[in-house]
């Protein structure tokens, strides 16, 4: 279980790290907004707690950011700033926990497995096709030894492919089923998506193309 601790005091950064590494949980330090936000958005973490007031960029435009780019990552906010309206700012920017400071590290401990156990470690939430594990709440997939993080349209692309798999699944039926269009507006936009997924899942990617008809997830 990895953790990205975002915050730009050495003393609560430390004393953070030394905890939560006790507690069993993998925790890389970011000292700054931009540091933090790079490194959220690169390395595969479970959970993000995250400062506000801090150097170089802001936590609150640290959290839009990410929310946008990761919107499956969960983010526990753990900030000085205790007033109303922060903390409704933070959730409406996509926050799922806020905690203020001064605070119980057995709080946040307690509060960060809440996140974890939401986010996924649940065997229930993961679907096995073939070679293909598909982990719902993560947005993740992996073949073989190989892990990748899911965009939003490539996560529903690839659900819809598992639901349906072995079968050969229309572009107009994608189009219609992961975009929601029920015209196909003469792009290519599923192709597209689909090499997209395929070149993220890796050499031993499932997806096969039926040609003049479609896709199909291979179960074997
Ligand atoms: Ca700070």
């Amino acid at each position: 279980m990895r953790i990205l601790v975002i915050e730009d005091e050495p003393r609560i950064l430390g004393f953070l790290k030394v905890g939560l590494e006790a507690e069993g949980f993998a925790v890389d330090p970011a000292e700054d907004g931009v540091t933090g936000l790079a490194l959220a958005l690169c390395e595969p973490y479970e959970l993000v707690v995250l400062d506000l007031q801090l150097p170089r960029l802001d936590g609150l435009r640290v959290l839009d950011e990410l929310h946008r780019g990761r919107p499956e990552l969960p983010v526990l906010i753990l900030s000085a700033r205790s007033d109303l309206p922060t903390k409704l700012r933070s959730f409406q920017l996509g926050a799922n926990d806020y905690l203020s400071k001064p605070f119980s590290f057995d709080e946040l401990v307690a509060r960060v497995r809440v996140q974890l156990r939401h986010g996924g470690g649940d065997d229930a939430s993961t679907v096995r096709v073939g070679a293909l594990v598909l982990d719902l709440t993560r947005r993740q997939a992996r073949v073989e030894d190989h892990v990748t993080d899911l965009s939003d349209r490539e996560f529903r692309l690839l659900y819809h492919l598992v639901a349906h798999a072995g079968e050969v699944v229309s572009r107009e039926r994608l189009l219609s089923e992961v975009w929601g269009y029920s015209f196909d507006p003469g792009s290519n936009v599923v192709d597209v998506c689909v090499r997209r997924l395929r070149k993220r899942l890796g050499p031993g990617s499932p997806i096969e193309t039926v040609r003049h008809a479609g896709y199909r997830l291979a179960v074997a």
